[in-house]
């Protein structure tokens, strides 16, 4: 009896099991990390073309079919199954990693695969198709996203195949794709806090302006602010925190937005928010205050309207993106934008 919570899908297909790991182009030395082995169907296939597998299991009944699968076998003696939950597991250096993958944890299984301090190859992984789209989406593409722009900047991705749910069973609710990772090495000299933080932002709405994104809430530029100060102080720079003159102008910036667009989008948190993704904690409530027209509105600091001030320039003046939407925005942008911020003391991280 499966587990479907667990995103217990059992492969069938031979055909597609051996495609899966003919993709992996492994080496008879490779040391091999397998994510959810279930009962073993890609795992008797890579020990046969690897040195040593180690599979990564949550269910104990699972765990426990795989090694009576492999038992006495001179295969057994080269796979090592650990019992627990991948995410929350210290993983061994390996080479490969392959996995029919649960799709539960389809997104933080890609980040702790690509910020492990010495990444693999190679991953060959199983996803569902949309989520296996966003990961090789590219900029003006329907399911471009935060996920696309952050895995394409440390990994090289190809899509290798489409397989039908009745591959499975018991058959999933949606079709799926296999996809090959292979982060770059070097690895990009590049923070991955700051790099995640400037996306988030970004993509709050992706077909807003970026200006809208950066300015049109006064969340965002008070959490720039505060990193500011933290900023200024970690590095011994004075600041003059007073009371600012005038009064903060919550939404004016997209209400401006919305004019020139003529495309009026009713605001909703998690719009173009990955599924599997959180809103950032700034941005909670904001939607309320919004509605309520803010009553909250208070003086803000110099710092808030200094740090406002930074954000408008890097966005006008030093990178003339802040009429660009980031839905057609490419790496290129992106780096250059969190360069230009950076070089203000605007940090993400
Ligand atoms: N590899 C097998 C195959 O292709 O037939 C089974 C794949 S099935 C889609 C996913 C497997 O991952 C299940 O055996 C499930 O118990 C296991 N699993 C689910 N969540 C997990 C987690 N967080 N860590 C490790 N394994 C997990």
């Amino acid at each position: 009896k499966m587990n479907t919570d667990l995103g217990q899908h059992i492969l069938k297909n031979p055909g597609v099991a051996n495609a899966i790991v003919q993709k992996a182009n492994l080496k008879q030395s490779d040391h091999v990390l397998e994510v959810g082995p279930g009962t073993g169907n890609l795992t008797v296939l890579i020990l046969k073309a690897a040195k040593s597998v180690t599979a990564v299991e949550m269910d104990p009944r699972m765990a426990a079919e795989l090694t009576k699968r492999v038992q006495g076998t001179p295969e057994g003696k080269r796979l090592k199954v650990l019992l627990g939950d991948v995410i929350k597991t210290e993983l061994p250096y390996f080479d490969v990693c392959i996995s029919n993958t649960p799709y539960q944890i389809s997104s933080p299984l890609v980040f702790k695969l690509l910020s492990l301090p010495n990444p693999p190859r190679c991953c060959v992984l199983m996803f569902q198709r949309e989520f296996a789209m966003r990961l090789f989406a590219k900029p003006g593409e329907k399911l471009y996203s935060r996920l696309s722009v952050n895995v394409q900047m440390f990994a090289k991705v190809s899509h290798i195949l489409k397989v039908g749910k009745n591959n499975f069973s018991p058959p999933p609710a949606v079709e799926s794709n296999v996809v090959r990772l292979e982060p770059k090495n070097p690895r990009p000299q590049i923070s991955y806090e700051e790099w995640d933080g400037l996306l988030r932002i970004s993509f709050v709405r992706k077909n807003r302006t970026l200006r809208a994104n950066f300015l049109g809430t006064s969340a965002v530029v008070d959490m720039l602010a505060s990193n500011y100060r933290l900023w200024c102080a970690q590095n011994g720079i004075p600041i003059d925190d007073g009371p600012a003159g005038e009064e903060e102008g919550d939404g004016m910036d997209v209400d401006q937005d919305v004019d020139q667009d003529g495309e009026e989008e009713e605001w909703n948190g998690f719009m173009d928010i990955d599924d599997e993704e959180e809103l950032p904690d700034f941005f909670k409530g904001e939607r309320e205050k919004r509605k309520k027209g803010n009553p909250n509105r208070k003086k803000k600091g110099k710092v808030t309207e200094l740090v406002r001030e930074k954000v408008r320039k890097v966005l006008e003046d030093e990178t003339q993106l802040a009429e660009k939407r980031p839905r057609i925005c490419d790496e290129g942008d992106f780096l250059k934008l969190l360069y230009a911020f950076n070089q203000e003391g605007i940090h993400f991280g």
